[in-house]
């Protein structure tokens, strides 16, 4: 039977093999999605066995080897070059194994959901996270992008590679002219962070507010945006969005996104459905 899978150090943690068994069983396909528990020493091995196996179709990569697959691949696609980060391999026919980074569809496709075109963008944090916010920014039309972060040097280094973006201290977070996207690819707001100091009254009406935390879904920052009218973006959306471009070149097919993924966020989330 084909499959693919998702590995990482650690990996029981990972939602990858919920979401992609649902929409395996949702389309009646024959297939698995599972997890395997891969440390740094092992990748190598790990590859080159799963290279040769037709039935494996490819496999999601998490922390901490989004960087250190890459020289054991034989392509990356551009998006994946330029985020300098793969979070899915794909075997093509022959054995070839191909580098995506779907974090970029992940960030990209709601906003354009959103229809979050023609602002501009206000980057939070400038770990591996805020490098595929970046890219799937500018994918859906976000210019320009000022990066903000703690340890300044780092949003110095992401700007750069952006190009055309502007580095900030945390501490000089306020709002620019005109329609804003802002976009929290940092730790702070998840469970036992402090929140994102950003006083959002400060912003238009028409500002779009994403954050990327899903642990917890409802963020300090989220939670303010909701209060004062402003549209949201979960951390649910990316997770199921870089997951859907993902599902696709494993198995060929396009998820079935019924609902506002009602039935798959309430599986994740252990919630009912409403
Ligand atoms: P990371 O590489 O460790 O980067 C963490 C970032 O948060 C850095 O910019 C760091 O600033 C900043 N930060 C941490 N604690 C802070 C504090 N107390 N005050 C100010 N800034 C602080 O982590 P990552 O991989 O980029 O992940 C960041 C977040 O994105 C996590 O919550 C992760 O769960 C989430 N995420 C979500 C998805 C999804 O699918 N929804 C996907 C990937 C990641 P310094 O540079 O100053 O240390």
């Amino acid at each position: 039977m084909i499959y693919a899978e998702v590995i990482g150090d650690p990996i029981a943690q990972s939602k990858s093999p919920l979401i992609h068994r649902h929409w395996l069983a949702g389309l009646g396909l024959e297939g698995d999605y599972r997890h395997a528990h891969v440390i740094a020493e092992a990748l190598p091995a790990f590859l080159a066995t799963r290279r040769a196996d037709a039935d494996w179709r490819g496999c999601n990569v998490t922390m901490p080897h989004k960087e250190a697959v890459i020289p054991l691949l034989d392509a990356l696609d551009p998006l994946a070059a330029r985020a300098g980060a793969v979070n899915c391999i794909v075997r093509e026919a022959d054995g070839r194994l191909t580098g995506h980074n779907t974090d970029v569809d992940g960030v990209a496709a709601p906003l354009r959901a959103a229809g979050a075109g023609r602002a501009a963008g206000v980057v939070i944090g400038a770990g591996g996270a805020a490098r595929g916010a970046i890219i799937g920014m500018e994918a859906a039309g976000i210019a320009p992008i000022a990066v903000y972060n703690r340890t300044v040097d780092k949003a110095h280094a992401l700007a750069e590679m952006a190009g055309g973006s502007e580095a900030l201290p945390l501490s000089a977070l306020a709002p620019g002219a005109g329609r804003q996207v802002i976009l929290n690819a940092s730790s702070m707001g998840m469970l036992g962070h402090p929140p994102v100091p950003i006083d959002l009254a400060a912003f238009p009406a028409e500002t779009i507010v994403f954050d990327m935390v899903y642990a917890p879904l409802e963020t300090p920052l989220l939670a303010e945006a909701r209060r004062l009218g402003l549209r949201t973006i979960d951390g649910l959306a990316m997770l199921i969005g870089q997951a859907a471009r993902a599902f696709t070149l494993f198995f060929g097919a396009e998820p079935l996104r019924v609902d506002g993924d009602a039935a798959l966020r309430a599986l994740l989330t252990g919630e009912p459905v409403t």
